[in-house]
């Protein structure tokens, strides 16, 4: 990088750790909250061509019982709430965390009471906030052992079918736990299961929990994404550095398959229609458009038929 360009971006960064601060002031609930927050550095933003469109801003809302979506328009961001403190599934980009604050400021929630960060896989764009919500809140984050490992490095490593062709990032967390599957995580009285579907990605995770509403207890599954994209290149069926990606997608596909699932919510939210059952629900529709019993086995078999079909790409031609 030239000496001036680096400046210029010395500038930048330092104008958005300043917009971070203001933000996190301005939307707190009173001078004792804003002085907690106020000494709270923000990550450097990622940079990439789609971030803009990614980070348009979304009003939070109540997906169902305690869980809620408080992230942009296309990074999800799942809040979980109880007295005893809440729990926070991926947190965006970096950039994003100001409209991530402020939208659990506006649900009536306090940043500082999240007690768990969770994550689906380690990419910057649902990892790259988790360092200042971290930060903001000193709340623990937990990930599988290969999300942990990049989380903690800051970087993908060579087994990630992406690996080369992503934006830097996200920021290096300090430390991260170590979650297994299976493994059932709590705050308070909350509980959530990990479920590892790697593929997208070697660490990737979903997460399952229940939510109540007047008695009525709901399966909610955050599935991890399931995509299989790669940077040019790479090859699912037959990488040296993933040699079981292919094996790894078809678990959990089968896992998720078969997990019970009243209501789908993924990464990127447009992959399970979120703001579209959002629309339908405010419509006034009935019964609730986001519950969806098909929603889980639908996600695992599309992206099984878009795995096939990246395969078929794959293969010399003859
Ligand atoms: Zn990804």
């Amino acid at each position: 990088m030239k000496p001036r360009a680096h400046q210029k971006h010395r500038i930048l960064r330092g104008a958005w750790r300043a917009f971070l601060v203001l933000c996190a002031a301005g939307a707190a609930a009173g001078p004792a909250a804003a002085a907690e927050t106020a000494a709270v550095p923000a990550s450097a933003p990622a940079d990439c061509p789609r971030c803009p469109e990614w980070t348009e801003s979304q009003k939070p809302f109540r997906v169902y019982g305690n869980t809620y979506y408080v992230g942009t328009r296309a990074l999800s961001s799942i809040l979980i709430t109880s007295d005893a403190g809440h729990v926070l599934i991926d947190a965006a980009v970096a950039q994003a965390v100001p409209q991530l604050v402020a939208n659990i400021r506006a649900l009536g929630f306090r940043v500082e009471d999240i007690r768990l960060v969770l994550n689906s896989h380690d990419h910057f764009d649902h990892a790259g906030g988790l360092a200042a919500i971290q930060r903001l809140s000193s709340a623990q984050v937990a990930a599988s052992a290969p999300s942990a490992r990049v989380l903690m490095q800051g970087h993908s490593d060579p087994d990630d079918p992406q690996y080369g062709s992503l934006p830097r990032g996200p920021e290096p967390l300090a430390h991260v736990r170590v979650i297994r599957d299976e493994e059932t995580v709590s705050v308070g009285p909350l509980r959530l299961t990990a479920h590892l579907t790697p593929g997208h990605t070697p660490g990737g995770t979903s997460w399952t929990w229940s939510s109540c509403e007047a008695g009525r207890c709901l399966h909610i599954v955050y599935a991890d994404s399931l995509s299989a994209i790669s940077a040019p290149g790479f090859r699912f069926s037959g990488s040296t550095n993933y040699p079981s990606a292919m094996r790894d997608f078809e678990k959990s596909f089968a896992i998720l398959a078969a997990l019970p699932c009243d209501i789908l919510l993924t990464p990127h939210p447009e992959v399970s229609d979120t703001l579209a059952r959002l629309k339908r629900r405010e419509g006034g529709a009935a019964p609730d458009a986001f519950v969806d019993p098909e929603a889980c086995r639908s996600y695992a078999l599309a992206a099984r038929s878009d795995l096939q079909k990246r395969i078929a790409q794959e293969q010399p031609s003859r």
